[in-house]
């Protein structure tokens, strides 16, 4: 049977998957001889086998009981006994963090006769009762499911009795009252009374940990996050510490540096005379750490010297949990901290400079999506703009919305396409539906460690927290700010996470300085250069020296191609031809699509030849000396014709007033003719080619034609012609002939030779399947994974995601729509073996990837090990993919950014 059951002696932080980030990271600290109380952990495969078979495994309850022994001996306690109990909490912990997510429970092991036993040993009868009122809370509502108001409600009630708004004004007496109030809830709620007996408790609470792993907050949260539903969560028991045991007592939380900006300082928030989750439950006000300085200096001392104890040896940003108990520093809880993407890149620069790290692991410890985030536009505040409150940047971001004040309809204004700003007095784990479907948070509570801003970081969601000028009123639905401005529900406003000011309306955006950088516009080694982008130069450079795979872009236009390459695109994969049929154009595709005769087609063609050449022209002009693969044409016709319905009723007029248009009759001839049931699947790309004599042939002729005027103006232009959506390499043969017959005659008329490779898209199973066939015809493949996707899965893209998506996510057919991330399994199985196939008939197959996943990170490693040449993306994603491919490259450690 597997060792099921850990003591913080045994295990290591490497042990994250059986023990849990939270277990594994107290058994190192305890390791580095830090104070941690003790304990154990069970592990995650107890919980697997607990969930799978809907029982304890055999064997565990012995050996919690043995490991339990163990902590009573070390302790010197019994656990509950009644003149001198041990407490300890029961807390979860899964091996990617979840913070707030599942549950804990502190305490176990009070009951009615072990508080008089706890009383007595601390000399504070106040604070053993204070102890047991929030065991049986805790307990009733997390492991007996009880609901938490009546619990709260007695508890106001006490204070408002009382004449006191705190917790901590209440008196023994007080205390003892509620207690009995809060058994009575229980048993009301459950028809059982608190179980007093302290194994029972503990095994109760281990069992509801374990139960926590599958309930709703902890799904939505793994789904948006992508931590794999099967995993399982670890639990950690550990001896209770006490920080409610007087103001020389209490409870904190810290990062080693500030997690939204990098910078090193003393970054966290204290609450004296407080347990657990009250310093981030916004209940009372907490105090900056550094004030821990003046409250109790030999703490704090300890605590700064413990931070950079974990920081060097966790070479990271940590953040930490802390009790102080009557002057004697506890530590409860360390991990390598989430950031934002702003602090990501300046702290990988600042480790790697003082030498903890290495640049390519400061390459692989930021990610493509941070990367993506730090490209947003910044909110430009200009003199009109109308500044309503000031709160702490928590997460940044410029999201602008309209104010909704409850989850529920921040989630169905989302849906309903609005972009909407969660604003709460503070955020509870309820609220997580609503966080994710908000553009940005606004809470007029809590520090940075609050549930808001720790949420908000997490998901990147712009947050403005603890604006205590604002009176938000969510019965009501509005807030109130300085100088009575009065927000409802429903008015917009403008809330930017970087700077902490909310405003009034919307505000204009500005491009970020990255995308300066990126640009061209913000020299990097420049005085005008922050931390930031310094930070993102520095690992940017790094990550071109370390990869190996080509990043192109889809560029359509030449000031895309021109843009493309400022953002180091290194050619075009995808310049698709359609956008030049359209507008003006269009008429010349219309008489093409109506010519009755040989002759009316050409000189439809000759028409748009050199509007399409001019096009080509200025892009190859903007890609000099790197690649530029040309789509030929690939929409079906009766997209550049006008609409159906329109055109039967203009036609229907004109006759109905007796002024019939031949033309307009013949052109709704056309559309009916070339209606089709399913155009993804119909007349459309080499198909096109192959129907419409003349199409391709003056594409293929209007861009020789321009490679060949740019050769002649001294430039390198590298022109590349691709066929779509080709499933036999009978039609690519075909087309290909023709291709080349049209480039000779060029090569002939121009007297510039013309060497342009030929190849195809694999954009259809079939093509995939026969790949090695259609090498033989092709100079390079390339995937379009966008349609590959739809014609895999017999998906319509533009149908299904809307239709279905959202249920077939929440019920995990897949996690992650195949359309954003490619799927392995089936599409990325085609890709495999057209690469093999390809390769293994023509060795020097050039091989690309044009579809959207081409800019999406986990897609980009996963081609990097495919073995492709190149991906091609749209021009903003294109350092996202030079960011991932290097990372890629740096080796598979680096796909965990979370
Ligand atoms: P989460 O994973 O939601 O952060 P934790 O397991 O860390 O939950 O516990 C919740 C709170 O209880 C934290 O503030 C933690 O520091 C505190 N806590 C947990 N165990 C103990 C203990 N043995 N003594 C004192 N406080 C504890
Ligand atoms: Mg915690
Ligand atoms: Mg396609």
């Amino acid at each position: 049977m597997p060792k099921l059951v850990y003591d913080f002696a045994e295990g290591d932080k490497d042990l994250m998957d059986l023990l849990g980030g939270k277990g594994a990271n107290l058994a190192e600290m305890a390791r580095l001889g830090l104070p941690v109380p003790p304990g154990f952990t069970i592990t995650t495969e107890a919980c697997r086998v607990y969930l799978a078979e809907g029982r304890e495994p055999a064997g565990l309850r012995d050996a919690v009981g043995g490991h339990l022994a163990g902590l009573e001996a070390q302790a010197g306690r019994t656990l509950g006994r009644s003149d001198d109990p041990l407490l300890v909490s029961v807390r979860s912990g899964a091996r990617f963090s979840m913070p707030g997510m599942m549950d804990t429970v502190l305490n176990i092991g009070l009951n009615d006769a072990s508080v008089a036993g706890l009383a007595a040993r601390t000399g504070d009868e106040r604070f053993a009762w204070d102890s047991y009122r929030r065991l049986i809370q805790m307990f009733g509502k997390t492991v007996l499911g009880v609901p938490g108001e009546p619990f709260e409600e007695a508890l106001d009630k006490a204070k408002r009795d009382r004449g006191v708004t705190g917790d901590v004004e209440l008196g023994t007496g007080d205390l003892k009252v509620l207690a009995a109030e809060f058994k009575d809830i229980i048993r009301g709620a459950t028809g059982a009374p608190f179980p007093q007996d302290p194994r029972m408790q503990l095994d109760m609470a281990v069992r509801a940990v374990f139960d926590s792993w599958n309930g709703e907050r902890a799904r939505i949260y793994r789904r948006r996050e992508r931590i794999p539903d099967d995993l399982g969560t670890a639990v950690n028991i550990m001896a209770m510490v006490f920080g409610n045991l007087g103001m020389d007592s209490g409870t904190g939380v810290a990062f080693t540096r500030d997690p939204a900006t990098g910078r090193t300082g003393v970054y966290g928030d204290y609450l004296q005379n407080a347990q657990g989750e009250d310093v981030v439950a916004g209940i009372r006000n907490t105090v900056p750490l550094d004030e821990l300085e003046h409250i109790d200096k030999r703490s704090y001392d300890r605590l700064l010297q413990i931070m950079k104890t974990l920081e060097d040896h966790y070479r990271d940003l940590c953040d930490i949990e802390f009790t102080i108990e009557r002057g004697k520093l506890w530590m409860l809880q360390t991990r390598v901290g989430k950031r934002t993407a702003e602090a990501a890149f300046p702290i990988a620069v600042q480790l790697a400079d003082q030498g903890l790290i290495g640049m390519d692991e400061a390459v692989a410890r930021v990610g493509g999506d941070q990367l993506g985030r730090l490209m947003f536009p910044r909110f430009h505040a200009g003199p009109r703009a109308r500044r309503i409150a000031a709160g702490i940047a928590a997460s940044p971001g410029a999201a602008v919305g309209v104010a909704v004040f409850d989850s529920q309809t921040a989630v169905r204004r989302a849906r309903d396409g609005e972009r909407v700003v969660l604003v709460r007095r503070e955020t509870a784990p309820d609220d997580l539906g609503g966080m994710i479907a908000a553009e940005g948070i606004l809470t007029s509570r809590g520090g940075k460690t609050s549930h808001a801003a720790v949420v908000a970081r997490g998901m990147g969601t712009a947050c403005v927290c603890g604006a205590e000028d604002l009176d938000v009123d969510t019965v009501r639905r509005r807030f109130t700010g300085p100088g009575g401005v009065v927000v409802a529900e429903g008015d917009v406003i403008s809330v930017d996470g970087s700077s902490g000011a909310v405003y009034l309306g919307e505000l204009p955006v500005v491009p970020s300085p990255v995308v300066r950088y990126f640009e061209g516009g913000l020299d990097p080694e420049g005085p005008e250069a922050g931390d930031l982008v310094k930070a993102v130069h520095r690992i940017m450079s790094r990550a071109d020296a370390v990869r190996r795979l080509a990043v192109r872009a889809n560029a359509d236009t030449p000031d895309d191609a021109a843009r493309a390459r400022r953002f180091g695109a290194q050619g075009i994969g995808l310049c698709r031809t359609e956008h030049m049929f359209l507008g003006e154009r269009r008429v010349h595709v219309e008489r093409l699509i109506l010519a009755g005769t040989d002759a009316e087609r050409e000189r439809a063609l000759a028409a748009l030849l050199p509007l399409q050449r001019g096009d080509f022209t200025a892009i190859l002009e903007a890609m000099d000396g790197l690649p530029v693969t040309v789509r030929l044409l690939d929409p079906p016709l009766h997209e550049f014709l006008p609409d159906f319905t329109e055109l039967s009723v203009r036609v229907a007029l004109a006759e109905a007033r007796g002024e019939p248009s031949e033309h307009d009759r013949r052109l709704l001839a056309a559309v009916r003719r070339l209606h089709e049931q399913n155009p993804m699947l119909g007349l459309r790309g080499v198909r096109l080619g192959l129907v419409v004599p003349g199409l391709f042939g003056m594409q293929v002729r209007a861009f020789a034609e321009a490679a060949a005027a740019c050769a002649g103006a001294g430039l390198h232009p590298r022109g590349e012609i691709m066929i779509p959506l080709v499933a036999a390499v009978q039609e690519l043969e075909a087309v290909r002939a023709d291709a080349q017959r049209v480039l000779a005659e060029v090569a002939a008329e121009t007297g510039v030779p013309l060497d342009m490779p030929i190849g195809t898209m694999i954009e259809l199973p079939r093509a995939a399947l026969t790949a090695g066939r259609i090498a033989e015809a092709a100079q390079f493949f390339s995937f379009g994974t966008n349609d590959l996707t739809q014609t895999t899965w017999g998906f319509s893209r533009d149908d299904v995601e809307g239709a279905f998506f959202a249920p077939y996510l929440d019920k995990g057919i897949f996690s992650v729509s195949p359309f954003e991330t490619l799927d392995r399994a089936g599409v990325g199985r085609l890709v495999e073996i057209a690469v093999a196939e390809g390769r293994a008939r023509r060795p020097d197959l050039g091989l690309g990837v044009c579809g959207e996943h081409a800019g999406d990170p986990a897609s980009v490693r996963y081609l990097h090990e495919v073995g492709v040449d190149y991906v091609s993306c749209s021009p903003f994603r294109v350092p996202i993919a030079r960011l991932e491919a290097a990372r890629a490259a740096l080796g598979e450690t680096a796909g965990d950014t979370r």
